[in-house]
C-alpha cells in the first residue's frame, strides 16, 4: 500500500509545499541552473585531489569543526578587512541562508524579500516556521531606496533577503538600497551576492558597508564564478557576534575534512578558477545583444545568466529549445524566459536553437 504525504504527521505549516524542482535532464546543452559550464582547470584539480589523498589519510577523524584554515582563506580572498572571525561556511549558500534563518527567524518570526528572488528564500523560510512576506519591485525589478525603505518599515521582518545582483533578473542593487533597507529594520539584513564576480569590476561590494552595521550580512558562493557547485560550498561575512549565533544552529561538523580540504586548495588558485569570469561575462552580453537582435526583450544582467521577455509562450519555447538538446529555465515570469550564459559553443548552440524557433508575439 503506498503511502501519500497526506497520510503522514508532516507539519501543518509544510502540508500543500512544492520542493525546490529544478529540472535536471541529461540534455547536450544545460543552460538552466546558472552554473559555470566551464570545467575546474587541470592543474587545479591536480591539485585538489592532492589534498583530498591527504585528508582521506585523516578521515577516520572528524575534520576540524571551526574549519579555521578554511575561513582564513576565505577571509583572504574577500578582503575589505574582513577577518577570520568574521567569516562563516557551510554545504553551499543555501545552507549558509538556512543558518541565518535558523539563528533569526523560525517559528512566528519574518522573512522578507523583494519578488520575483531567488525561489528557494521562502522555502528556506518555511522550512524554519517563519512566514515569508514578499514586497515588490519596479516593472523593470529594479528597486530605489525610498520605496524598499518604506515597504521592509511597513513589514517589519527579521531577516530581508537583497539578492545582488537579482536572481532571476539579473538586476544590479545600488549600495544606496542596501543602505536604505539596513537604516529600515531592526532585523538582520543578508546582502546575497552569489553572482558578485560578475558584475563590473569597478562596483563596490556590499562588503564595503559591513564597518559599524552589525546587523548586515554578506553571503558568497563558490558555485558560480569559482566552478564549484558540485562541491557545495558557500560562506558569508558578518560580525562576529552573527557567526557566534550561526555556532548555536549548525550540525557539528557540518563541513566535512573532504569539503575543507578541496575548497582549501581551490582558494590557493582563486585567479585560476577565476579566469573564466570574464569569459563568461562576454559570453552573457553576447547573448544579450542577439536576444536583442531577435527582437527579444532582455533585461540588464550583472550576472552569469539573461532573463529574457517578449516571449509569446515561455513555455512552449522551453519545450522547442529542449526537443532541440538546450535546456533552459521557465521561472514562471509571464512573456519571459531566463538562460544562462555557457562556453562560446553552447551559448552559440542555444543562441541558434532559439533563432529557430518563432517565439515572439
Ligand atoms: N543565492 C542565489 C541568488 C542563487 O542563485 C543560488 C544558486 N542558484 C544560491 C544562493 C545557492 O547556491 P549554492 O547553495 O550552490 O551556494
Amino acid at each position: 500500500m503506498s503511502v501519500s504525504l497526506d497520510d503522514l504527521p508532516l507539519r501543518d505549516d509544510l502540508r500543500g509545499k512544492i520542493p525546490y524542482g529544478a529540472p535536471q535532464a541529461a540534455l547536450p546543452i544545460a543552460l538552466n541552473v546558472n552554473e559555470n559550464t566551464h570545467p575546474v582547470p587541470e592543474e587545479v584539480a591536480d591539485d585538489i585531489l592532492d589534498s583530498l589523498a591527504l585528508a582521506l589519510r585523516e578521515v577516520n577523524r572528524y575534520p576540524d569543526r571551526e574549519f579555521v584554515a578554511l575561513r582564513e582563506s576565505f577571509a583572504d580572498y574577500l578582503g575589505h578587512g574582513v577577518t577570520t572571525e568574521q567569516v562563516w561556511a557551510a554545504n553551499g549558500s543555501n545552507e549558509v541562508l538556512q543558518h541565518v534563518l535558523q539563528a533569526f527567524a523560525g517559528p512566528g518570526r519574518r522573512a522578507f524579500g523583494f519578488a520575483p528572488t531567488y525561489s528557494m528564500y521562502p522555502l528556506l523560510t518555511n522550512g524554519t516556521g517563519a512566514e515569508w512576506v514578499a514586497g515588490r519591485r519596479e516593472p523593470d525589478f529594479t528597486i530605489t531606496p525610498d520605496d524598499a525603505a518604506s515597504q521592509v518599515a511597513e513589514a517589519e521582518p527579521d531577516v530581508v533577503f537583497l539578492c545582488a545582483p537579482n536572481n532571476p533578473t539579473g538586476t544590479p542593487l545600488g549600495l544606496d538600497v542596501i543602505e536604505a533597507v539596513y537604516d529600515a529594520t531592526q532585523g538582520i539584513v543578508v546582502v546575497d551576492e552569489a553572482y558578485q564576480e560578475f558584475a563590473p569590476h569597478e562596483e563596490r561590494s556590499a562588503l564595503t558597508l559591513l564597518a559599524d552595521r552589525p546587523r548586515l550580512v554578506v553571503s558568497r558562493t563558490m558555485s558560480k564564478a569559482f566552478a564549484f557547485a558540485g562541491a557545495r560550498v558557500g560562506y558569508l561575512a558578518a560580525d562576529p557576534a552573527v557567526v557566534d549565533a550561526l555556532r548555536l544552529v549548525r550540525l557539528p561538523y557540518h563541513l566535512s575534512a573532504l569539503t575543507q580540504a578541496a575548497a582549501l586548495a581551490a582558494l590557493r588558485h582563486a585567479p585560476v578558477m577565476l579566469r573564466m569570469v570574464d569569459e563568461i561575462v562576454a559570453q552573457r552580453d553576447r547573448m544579450s545583444a542577439t536576444l536583442e537582435a531577435l527582437g527579444y526583450e532582455p533585461f540588464e544582467s550583472w550576472t552569469n545568466f539573461v532573463l529574457f521577455g517578449g516571449v509569446e509562450d515561455p513555455g512552449a519555447t522551453w519545450q522547442a529549445l529542449y526537443d532541440q538538446g538546450v535546456l533552459i529555465r521557465d521561472v514562471g515570469l509571464p512573456g519571459c524566459l531566463r538562460v544562462t550564459a555557457g562556453t562560446e559553443e553552447e551559448t552559440t548552440a542555444f543562441l541558434e536553437a532559439l533563432a529557430s524557433v518563432d517565439s515572439r508575439p
